[in-house]
């Protein structure tokens, strides 16, 4: 018997049962390589009121129906199934954007009541969130990264192919205000449009206090643009910095984070860099991936355990959840084999190190959840 015969999981190519032998929920999300998943990633949406060049077509895609998306009881039950069961540790909101999903406040507000010590994250682009903080504070909400590539108004539009840095700069002032904090800004460059633009950008993140952080472009476009060559790499980003500042490797331990980071020092005409002005973060998914650190777990807006950003093999937990006499336990017992199989390293479909060549998922970053 194959997998695929077994009715709930829902792999994109056949295994056999066999295969998923060693999963077993009493360890947690264990793979097969000894990582252990302890960081959940869910995604609310697939639907965003931006359309970022590097995640989605100018046309949107195709969007999950109401029905199709998690309710929020059963956000509230897999992160219940998670904490309880499967050893997670801290939790994260994404999309798509967040902030489109209405009763955002509702399930950040079950969560915390589960979980009260839980940290609950939000990934955003902060349109709306000005409106919004007070009740997602109130919620149980943590900290919240939102996503920023410029502060030009220009080249803000052109990357995001909307006209809306200001609601973006309201929202971010909001959150500093309520005290979401340590504030953290995602920023991808891309060539020719925004990379220029990284020492200013850092400026900005310094002088207000947020910990900024580059993330390389990742074959993860909706319009399948991506290429390697044009991907602006982590030295590039550095050798970008450093034209205004001084970088100098963060002594603490990395410990597992996807961010290398670095402390921040003025560049002065003397070449001293006395003048600590913060720090800052480079991923570096593409030319230096962190695979075998990785403790992430997702689980996509219609309820799939993606293993690795770069899966292209899908585990629906929706089905476990929505069948008749559902039990806590058969949705844990799937999870762990979806995530017992996750690949080595992303660019793999199995076990086995292929850092070279990037297969991409069927899937862009927006209806994953990043
Ligand atoms: N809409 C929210 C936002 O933009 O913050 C949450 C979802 S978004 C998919 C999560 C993160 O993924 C953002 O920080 C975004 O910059 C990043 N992202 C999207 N597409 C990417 C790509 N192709 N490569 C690298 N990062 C990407
Ligand atoms: Fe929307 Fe975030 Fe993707 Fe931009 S990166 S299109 S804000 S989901």
């Amino acid at each position: 018997m194959t997998r695929s015969d077994v009715a709930l999981g829902m792999p994109s190519f056949p295994r056999a049962a066999d295969e998923f032998a060693g999963a077993d929920p009493q360890r947690g999300l264990m793979d097969t390589f000894g990582r252990k998943a302890t960081d959940l990633r869910i995604s609310l949406i697939d639907k965003c009121n931006l359309r970022c060049t590097y995640c989605m077509p100018a046309d949107g895609l195709p969007w999950l129906s109401k029905d199709q998306l998690l309710s929020a009881e059963e956000i509230r039950r897999l992160v219940r199934i998670g904490v309880d069961r499967l050893g997670v540790r801290e939790l994260r909101l994404t999309g798509g954007e967040p902030l489109v999903r209405a009763d955002l406040a509702e399930i950040v507000r079950s969560i915390r009541e589960d979980h009260p010590d839980l940290p609950i994250a939000m990934t955003t682009n902060a349109i709306g969130l000005d409106r919004r903080v007070d009740e997602l504070v109130d919620a149980g909400l943590s900290r919240i990264n939102v996503s920023l590539d410029s502060v030009h108004r220009e080249t803000f539009a052109k990357l995001t192919r909307r006209d809306s840095l200001d609601q973006v700069l309201r929202g971010i002032s909001a959150a500093a205000e309520a005290g979401l904090t340590p504030l953290k800004i995602n920023a991808v460059l891309m060539r020719a449009v925004n990379d220029h633009e990284a020492p200013q950008l850092l400026a900005w993140a310094l002088e207000n206090g947020f910990e900024l952080r580059f993330i390389e472009h990742m074959p993860l476009d909706g319009d399948q643009q991506w290429n390697r060559e044009e991907t602006v790499t982590a030295a590039e980003t550095r050798a970008l910095l450093s034209q205004q500042f001084v970088l100098s490797p963060h002594q603490q331990e990395r410990d597992g984070a996807p961010a290398e980071r670095f402390d921040v020092y003025a560049r002065r005409d003397d070449q001293v860099p006395d003048e600590h002005l913060g720090t800052v973060g480079i991923i570096a998914s593409v030319t230096e991936p962190f695979c075998a650190d990785c403790r992430r777990t997702r689980i996509t807006a219609e309820g799939r355990v993606m293993s690795c950003l770069f899966s292209r093999e899908e585990f629906d937990l929706s089905a476990a959840l929505r069948q008749p006499g559902s039990t806590d336990e058969l949705v844990a017992q799937h999870w762990a084999e979806a995530m017992w199989v996750k690949p080595a390293a992303h660019g793999t479909d199995r076990p086995g190190f292929d850092l070279d060549s990037f297969h991409r998922p069927d899937r862009s970053m927006s209806a994953i959840g990043g």
